[in-house]
């Protein structure tokens, strides 16, 4: 699917004072642990290309903090295939401790400025601080009013990461010296969402904090002297941590790290998690484990359904085909069940990424260039074909029109490893509104399944369609339902903010005038939808 970008991912990494050097940390020592932090940017790729950055720690520079961004990905930002640009880089940004960011813009305009750790300069280094930051705040537009109530205050960028940054400017500036958990405690409080955190302050102190819903995914490992912390596991498995010493932060959960105290604490209670289904299916590393369930197990046990499902004939023409790359790992699932192939019949070009070549400029275009039907593969077959879901369809129509003209199938069977997408997303991934949506526009009540997937199929070019239940999410993410987030799917938003805004968009969309978000939308949608809501 190329349907649905990444949110973001953060890193963090600290070498810990007054102890012997760890095996895991660079050759140039401790004092130079931020090197890791382009390797584990680099890991976690997956979630955002937009821009990289990071903010370093060195008590023997004139800028204690010092951050370091740019739009581009993590080789063009760090400049991973120029040594001497990179090695400029990291002494330049040499630090025992240090936190980064790769963006996706969910939030605010695909400028520089919006590029993270954003850093905030004060003469006191305890209110001298950077941070990063992966999720989205779904009253953010309730807090920007709020901020903007005062007419003294002004806000240079639409991104709720600039609403965090005033919100912990605020608390800083309570007391003398507030401990960063209170800071996190009281900011909760006024935030409603998802909201992962990396922050380092001036005075080498760091904090790494998870939303008490646990949306968005946040591990961390301690090995001697090296505490790192990561979006995704594979980013700290990389780096040499055993996986028995990786971990997922619970939600409501920080890890502090003061004057060289490392601490883990609770700032806030999690009555109940609402972990991102998403995450499973689509958005992590396929070699990440998040909240003890690893990801290629959960894609493994979709496909696994799929196949029982599946009540096309099965001859010596049927393949199935995965729709490159999420949906390989359910694809081969399936067809290992269905005892049938699972032939690489769409080649994917790896370098196209976010491209502006002439002749790119739609999606369809996009979709087309990213994908080559391969004939020697395809011809005369009936076609499993597998894709991770579909959100506004446009990929799906382009695949299959290609697969049949291109590839000369014989037959076209959609199957997706997840159920039909109905409603936004408020909590970082970018679903704006319901009228973008494939499905909705086929789902009415008391209606058939047999007979609505039928219209899908019909709609899409398809010689069929089938959707997995809502059910099946759960038990392949293994995981009970209540503690999943799957309100793209039900309309049922964890957080009250986000509940207030779907039905607003629900409404929007009845009237045709809608725009629906938190208010702080990517540039693409901001410019194609216009008032906020
Ligand atoms: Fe994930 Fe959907 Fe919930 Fe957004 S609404 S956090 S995409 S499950």
């Amino acid at each position: 699917m190329s349907e649905l970008l990444h949110e973001c991912g953060v890193a963090a990494v600290y070498h810990l004072p007054g102890r012997a050097k760890s095996p895991l940390c660079p050759e140039q020592g401790p004092g130079e642990v931020s090197r890791l932090i382009p390797r584990m940017l680099l890991d976690i790729q997956n979630r955002g290309q937009l821009s990289a950055g990071m903010t370093t720690y060195n008590p023997d520079r004139n800028q204690l903090i010092d951050t370091y961004k740019e739009l581009g990905g993590v080789s063009e930002v760090f400049r991973l295939s120029h040594r001497g640009k990179y090695e400029s880089l990291m002494r330049k940004y040499a630090g025992r401790a240090a936190i980064g960011q790769v963006r996706y813009a969910t939030c605010g305009a695909e400028e520089r400025s919006y590029a993270q750790p954003f850093e905030r300069h004060h003469v006191q280094k305890h209110k001298w601080f950077s941070f990063a930051f992966n999720g989205q705040l779904a009253n953010y537009q309730a807090l920007r009013e709020r901020l903007l109530a005062d007419s003294d205050n002004y806000l240079a960028r639409d991104t709720d990461t600039e609403i965090i940054m005033h919100e912990i400017g605020r608390e800083l500036s309570q007391g003398d010296r507030p401990p960063l958990i209170e800071i996190m405690r009281n900011i909760s409080q006024r935030f409603d969402g998802a909201y992962c955190l990396v922050l380092l302050n001036a005075l080498g102190d760091m904090l790494v904090a998870r939303d008490p819903l646990g949306l968005r995914p946040l591990c961390y490992a301690i090995e001697g002297p090296l505490f790192a912390a990561a979006s995704e596991s594979v980013a700290l498995l990389n780096l040499g941590f055993a996986p028995e010493s990786i971990k997922s932060l619970l939600p409501g959960q920080a890890v502090t790290i003061t004057d060289g105290q490392l601490e883990i604490q609770r700032f806030a209670p999690s009555p109940r998690r609402a972990h991102c289904f998403f995450e499973w299916i689509y958005f992590a590393n396929v070699a990440s484990t998040m909240d003890e369930r690893s990801v290629y197990l959960a894609r493994q046990a979709l496909g696994e359904e799929l196949a029982r499902l599946e009540d096309v004939s099965i001859d010596e023409s049927t393949i199935v085909v995965p729709v490159p790359d999420t949906s390989k790992c359910a694809a081969d699932a399936m067809a290992y069940r269905l005892g049938v192939p699972s032939a690489e019949g769409l080649i994917r070009n790896r370098y196209s990424g976010r491209t502006f070549i002439e002749g790119t400029d739609s999606r369809v275009n996009k979709a087309a260039m990213k994908y080559t039907p391969l004939r020697e593969v395809l011809e005369g077959k009936r076609v499993l074909l597998v894709e991770d879901s579909i959100v506004r369809s446009t990929t799906m129509r382009v695949l299959i029109s290609r697969i049949r003209e291109v590839g000369r199938a014989k037959e076209i069977h959609v199957r997706v490893a997840c159920p039909p997408i109905v409603s936004p997303c408020f909590y970082g991934i970018d679903i704006s509104t319901i009228s973008e949506l494939f499905a909705p526009r086929f789902m009415r009540a008391g209606r058939p399944l047999e007979d609505t997937y039928a219209e899908m199929a019909r709609d899409l070019g398809a010689d069929s369609l089938r959707y997995l239940s809502v059910e099946s999410i759960a038990k392949a993410v293994d995981r009970p339902p209540n503690e999943l987030c799957r309100a793209c799917l039900t309309g049922e938003y964890p957080t009250p903010h986000g509940q207030r805004l779907y039905e607003i968009a629900l409404a929007n969309s009845q009237n045709g005038s809608e725009s629906a978000s938190n208010g702080c939308r990517p540039l693409r949608t901001y410019e194609a939808h216009g008032a906020q809501i």
